[in-house]
């Protein structure tokens, strides 16, 4: 069998980097055939030592070295067109992946999805795109890819419920009086996984769960009350499906994203893979229900998908800028899920079916929240 033609968007950041060592880890399977990254070009050109021949492109500044063949905003674009590929992963942060993802699809290529704010602002669009082109999203999100691999397996005739986990975060533990005098640098250390700073934050205040629970509603079609989420301080279980019977079944891995990065580079095949590889012996796995009052913004999450789409953008939206404004030590980690409960309670339309509507919505919310946030 050939190699698959892979490209990897975002290949400079912590997915970006995990994919590469996926790729090269398997020759066999695997043959890298572009990169992007936006401001990281030197980090982008060691990368590409390891996979020579790969189209390179920056989106974020307009020159540079003679290595990068694409550039700017377009840049992306041009690369998925002239470089044919089975799949692209992209491991691009935030609301910036929701164009890559549409770029992909366009370009009749497998999405493997890790940014998780396409499902996020767009899910149903960027679904009703791919089926239309005749390709598949592949989850990545490592609680997404366990269900995605338990309703490959089931089906989802039966299922009943999705239950998602969490490891709780930085702040599982610390008393909640204490969170406002959280500092950016205590958020972005995260007990469990490496991974980028907006993440690992997230992870904190578990809006990162809060837009989990909107990616899950989205990709599999479920009501939003079915979906659970509980805290599993030792992340080996990445996700578990309930059907109809009450049996719950579960994936079981290591903390490791390159299980599920391979796992949706080979899809629909599973292949031997170096990485995940858990053993059980004299493990204790726990359960427990989050504390409402500790995590705000997972409530604010499932007020935002029940109320509709352009909710879901405004939450991200958010939710992104006050997390960027507690990095710059403007607001205060408690401020995180006031300033987007104000973004959601101004009006935002309940169906949104083109790309431009999801940006004016977008920035209509970050402005919605810089202004709520000058209140706190
Ligand atoms: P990082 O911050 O580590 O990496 C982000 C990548 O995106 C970098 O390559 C960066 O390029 C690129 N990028 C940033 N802004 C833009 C932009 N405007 N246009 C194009 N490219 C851009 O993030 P992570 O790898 O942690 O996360 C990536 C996505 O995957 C997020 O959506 C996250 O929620 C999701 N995810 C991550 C997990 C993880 O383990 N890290 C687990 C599950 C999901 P440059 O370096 O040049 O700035
Ligand atoms: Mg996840």
């Amino acid at each position: 069998m050939q190699p698959k033609r892979i490209i990897i968007l975002g290949a400079t950041g912590s997915i970006g980097r995990s994919a590469l060592d996926v790729a090269v880890s398997r020759p066999d399977l695997f043959r890298v055939v572009g990169l992007s990254a936006h401001a990281r070009e030197s980090e982008l050109l060691e990368a590409a030592r390891k996979v020579p021949g790969a189209a390179l492109c920056v989106t974020g500044t307009e020159s540079g070295s003679s290595d990068v063949r694409y550039r700017g905003p377009e840049g992306i674009r041009r690369m998925l067109e002239d470089n044919p590929a089975e799949v692209a992963l992209n491991g691009i942060s935030g609301a910036a992946g929701l164009g890559p993802s549409l770029d992909v699809i366009a370009a009749g290529m497998d999405l493997a999805l890790a940014n998780k704010e396409t499902m996020v602002l767009a899910g149903r669009l960027v679904l009703e795109r791919a089926a239309a082109a005749g390709v598949r999203v592949i989850p990545v999100d490592s609680e997404h890819s366990a269900v995605f691999q338990l309703v490959e397996r089931f089906g989802s005739g039966d299922l009943d419920e999705i239950v998602l986990t969490a490891s709780g975060g930085a702040f599982r533990d610390r008393p909640i009086e204490e969170l406002h005098r959280a500092t950016p640098e205590e958020a972005s250390t995260h007990p469990n996984w490496s991974m980028g700073r907006k993440i690992t934050i997230d992870s904190a205040s578990m809006a990162n769960k809060g837009l989990e629970v909107i990616e899950a509603v989205r990709f599999f079609g479920v009501d939003p009350d079915r979906v659970r989420v509980l805290i599993h301080p030792q992340s080996r279980v990445h996700a578990l499906i309930r059907m109809r019977d009450g049996a719950l079944y579960a994936q079981i891995s290591g903390t490791d994203m390159r299980l599920a990065i391979q796992s949706a580079l080979t899809w629909p095949r599973t292949e031997a893979c170096a990485f995940g590889r858990l053993d059980l012996a004299d493990l204790t796995l726990t359960f427990r229900a989050p504390d409402p009052a500790r995590f705000p913004l997972l409530d604010l999450a499932y007020r935002a998908v029940k109320s509709g789409e352009g909710h879901t953008i405004a939450y991200n939206a958010a939710n992104e800028t006050a997390v960027d404004l507690f990095v710059r030590r403007r607001i205060r980690f408690t401020d995180l899920a006031p300033v987007t409960a104000a973004v959601l309670d101004l009006a935002w339309p309940s169906r949104i079916d083109d790309v431009g509507e999801v940006l004016s919505v977008d920035g209509r919310a970050r402005n919605a929240a810089l202004e709520a946030a000058k209140g706190t």
